[in-house]
């Protein structure tokens, strides 16, 4: 080994010992993350794609770590993962999911809500015993909560993953399939799962104003989609052009930083006070 190979490879060894490190730090803090009240929900729109009206939010996960500050969920839910902290905060992002709900539904307001389920959430024994416990205190719940699952968290196992949609499904949740387009399975194999719906994700979405292929596939998408009965969202519309498109198109719902950005629930709720009256 020369110098130069050997000065090279500490310092990739290095690398890896920080990266470690951070991994390791993040599994360590998110152990109190829940008890700490480290944990924020925020609320990313979802609009009626014909009429531009507010029909409920999809429900993202913050956290404000004390000792790591900010850390995204891209980063923090892989690693919860691999720990085991999902159950803990898939456990807090369903309760909380459900207050709101329930406030909502006190006060006359008719809004939906979709949460994303981990592979680890979707195979595990304690998600059904929750919703069950859950629907007892509020019973209207599975009407008005959506689970998003990515095909890559049923391919894992799929029997299991069927057999459980189904569990969730006869509970009376209707059953999301989030980022679809980026796993390696059709349409037609994905028929074959209990879901009513259908979230193209942002990378076909994004350029869909411009000239390019994604346009052909996004169409024809959406049209097989609705020959199967299923519902399509299209996530990542940034702009009114893509908006339009996706109208021409016949799209079901919309979400994007076109109409808004995850919102604190303050800012939700302010977002449906001006969007209301259209
Ligand atoms: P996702 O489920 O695909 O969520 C959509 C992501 O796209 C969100 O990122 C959202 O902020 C972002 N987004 C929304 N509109 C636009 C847009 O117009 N343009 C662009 N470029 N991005 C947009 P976020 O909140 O950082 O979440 C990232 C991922 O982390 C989520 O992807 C989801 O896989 C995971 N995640 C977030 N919260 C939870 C949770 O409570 N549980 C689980 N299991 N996963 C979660
Ligand atoms: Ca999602
Ligand atoms: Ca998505
Ligand atoms: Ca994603």
């Amino acid at each position: 080994q020369s110098k130069l190979e050997k000065s090279f490879y500490v310092e990739y060894k290095s690398g890896l010992d920080e990266q470690y490190m951070r991994r390791l730090q993040i599994i360590e803090s998110l152990k109190g993350a829940v008890a700490d009240q480290e944990l924020n929900l925020v609320l990313q729109p979802k609009i009626n794609c014909q009429t531009g009206s507010v029909v409920g939010a999809e429900v993202l996960l913050r956290w404000q770590s004390d000792k790591l500050g900010f850390v995204g969920p891209d980063e923090f839910i892989p690693l919860a993962e691999q720990s085991g902290a999902i159950t803990e905060l898939t456990n807090w992002v369903c309760r909380e999911s459900t207050k709101l709900l329930q406030s909502w539904h006190e006060q006359g307001r008719t809004l939906k809500l979709s949460i994303n389920l981990s592979t680890v959430d979707l195979l595990s024994d304690a998600l059904p015993l929750l919703f069950e416990q859950l629907i007892i205190d509020f019973p209207e719940l599975p009407k008005l909560l959506v689970l998003e699952i990515t095909e890559s968290a049923v391919m894992k196992d799929p029997e299991k993953a069927i057999a459980r949609l189904e569990t969730l499904k006869r509970l009376g949740f209707s059953i999301s399939i989030d980022d679809y387009g980026t796993g390696h399975s059709s349409l037609a194999q994905l028929r074959r799962l209990p879901v009513e719906e259908l979230k193209v994700d942002r990378a076909f979405v994004q350029h869909l104003s411009e000239e390019s292929k994604d346009k052909s596939i996004v169409r024809s998408t959406i049209h097989l989609a609705h020959e199967l009965g299923l519902r399509v969202v299209a996530e990542g519309v940034e702009n009114e052009d893509s908006w339009r498109v996706l109208q021409s198109m016949h799209c079901d719902e919309l979400q994007g930083y076109f109409f808004s950005k995850p919102l604190p629930i303050s800012g939700f709720i302010e977002y449906l006070n001006n969007h209301e009256t259209n």
